[in-house]
């Protein structure tokens, strides 16, 4: 049975003692910059500033004071180039205006500070991947922005440069040898960026529970890659309980069969009631429970190897409770 209520944000009595947190929390480990608050769409974009600033301020609360808090070092252009090919990354940040914005498409803008910001990004999940497959830490969230799971190889998309989680994924395995990673999207749109880059690699897993039909259009069930992809398109209303079950008909038995080396999370918390973009219908604590069944997947396959990065979530409110809830399974887990 999962006590969740135990550690939520809202409930100051029912907060862990030091002691239960030094053995609770050691080893989960939080990437960030300040970096990543500094690409800025502009005004009325949801994928503001604001968003990142809410997750923070939610993770300064004492019960994640056992958190292990890192700043993202530079990506690297060879780990970008990994995914995207070696002249894409030049030719993103080529496009960084001096001042002002420049749009690569109808939602997908820059800052002055957008560079920065998705360099950063990148060295977020790969400093991550590092530090958990060294066992630094059990598990890990980079808390970034912007987020990743939209981009394709060659193509900026959905508010997305450079598609972290890929890279992380390609970075696992160039530079510490992990044969197979999974990867798996519970961010209320489809990571089309991402299932380009698994869908014809077997040493990589892709699932995704998605809103259908939503932006980008993509994510059918009929989806499937070379057999590694796992698409569950759910429709607008959907409940907790009809996504607790997409993941345990679908999605977790796929994980269990790839048997993963190590976990990465794209973890989108829009699929919350509140948020403004889509029509799911979750709540905090079903992205925590979501974060304890991939934990435990992690601990069977993986060692409990498990890296998340921060995708969508645009209800700042909802978005910061949420983040607090996963952040919190995951400081239990490890
Ligand atoms: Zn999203």
């Amino acid at each position: 049975m999962q006590s969740w209520p135990a550690t939520r944000l809202s409930d100051g009595a029912k907060l862990l003692s030091a002691e239960q947190m030094q053995v609770d929390a050691m080893t989960t480990l939080l990437v960030t910059h300040p970096a990543c608050v500094e690409h800025d769409p502009g005004y009325g974009h949801p994928e503001a500033p604001a968003r990142l600033s809410a997750i923070l301020a939610a993770l300064r609360e004492p019960e994640f004071a056992g958190l292990v808090r890192r700043e993202a070092p530079l990506g690297k252009e060879d780990d970008i180039a990994r995914v995207h090919g070696k002249s894409y990354a030049d030719s993103v940040m080529a496009r960084v205006p001096q001042s002002g914005h420049a749009a690569l498409d109808a939602d997908t803008i820059l800052s002055p500070g957008s560079g920065q910001a998705a360099l950063r990004a990148v060295g977020a999940v790969v400093s991550a991947v590092d530090a958990v497959l060294a066992g630094e830490a059990q598990n890990a969230f980079c808390a970034i922005r912007p987020p990743g799971h939209h981009a394709e190889p060659g193509h900026a998309m959905g508010f997305c440069l450079f598609n972290s989680i890929a890279v992380a994924a390609r970075h696992a395995q160039a530079a510490h040898g992990i044969n197979r990673v999974a990867i798996v999207d519970f961010d209320v749109h489809h990571g089309n960026g991402t299932q380009a880059v698994a869908e014809r690699d077997p040493t990589l897993f892709f699932a995704s529970s998605h809103q259908y039909p939503l932006y980008p259009g993509t994510g059918g069930a009929d989806e499937t890659g070379a057999g590694n992809v796992v698409n569950v398109p759910l429709p607008s209303g959907t409940e907790g309980a009809r996504f607790r079950r997409a993941f345990e008909d679908r999605i977790l038995p796929a994980l269990d069969a790839f048997a993963p080396d190590l976990v990465l999370v794209s973890a989108g918390f829009d699929a919350h009631r509140a948020d403004p973009l889509a029509g799911l219908e979750l709540e905090e604590e079903d992205f925590g429970w979501v974060t304890t069944r991939l934990a435990e997947a992690a601990r069977r396959h993986a060692r409990g190897r498990l890296v998340s990065v921060l995708e969508g979530g645009y209800d700042l409110k909802a978005l910061a409770g949420s983040a607090a809830a996963h952040v919190s399974e995951l400081m239990r887990a490890s």
